[in-house]
């Protein structure tokens, strides 16, 4: 059976910024029939919930990985290493599960596909990725953003 990486917000766990989830019947329709691997890049990365939200400031996940851009929190605290240290545990999860897709979270710093916030903390939308979409499709994992959110 098909096994796909999603974010574990989108399951149910309640490890967003705000301490809550985005569990919706919409993902879960959308995996129905496939062993899912659930995951959090930011708390595997090391931090807390709830936190403070963050941003990318500079350019997008790959910028991040190419340490032209970083993430940082409304307070102006960088957390950029913990972003990148969450997103190679997630590549290292989808690794173990044999998972080639990942249905994630859109808009998040770490989750998001094609669109991510500005860094202004406006909730002004660019084109973009999160870092751990940005370093799964570098590595060969189909990326799309979760339905329903
Ligand atoms: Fe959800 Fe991803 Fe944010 Fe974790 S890092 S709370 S899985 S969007």
């Amino acid at each position: 059976m098909e096994t796909i990486l999603v974010s574990a917000c989108l399951r149910g766990v309640p490890c967003r910024f705000d301490g809550r989830h985005k569990a919706s019947p919409e993902f879960e329709e959308a995996v129905a029939g496939r062993e899912v691997v659930s995951f959090c890049p930011e708390v595997a990365g090391g931090l807390t919930t709830p936190r403070r939200p963050a941003e990318l400031v500079g350019g997008d996940g790959h910028d991040v990985l190419d340490g032209t851009a970083r993430v940082v929190e409304d307070t102006g605290r960088d957390v950029t290493e913990a972003f990148v240290a969450g997103a190679q545990r997630a590549l290292e999860a989808a690794r173990r599960g044999g998972c080639t897709e990942a249905l994630l979270m859109p808009r998040s710093p770490s989750c998001g596909r094609g669109v991510v916030y500005d860094g202004s903390f406006a909730g002004e939308l660019v084109p973009g990725d999160g870092v751990t979409a940005a370093l799964l499709e570098r590595n060969g994992v189909t990326v799309r953003p979760a339905p329903g959110v």
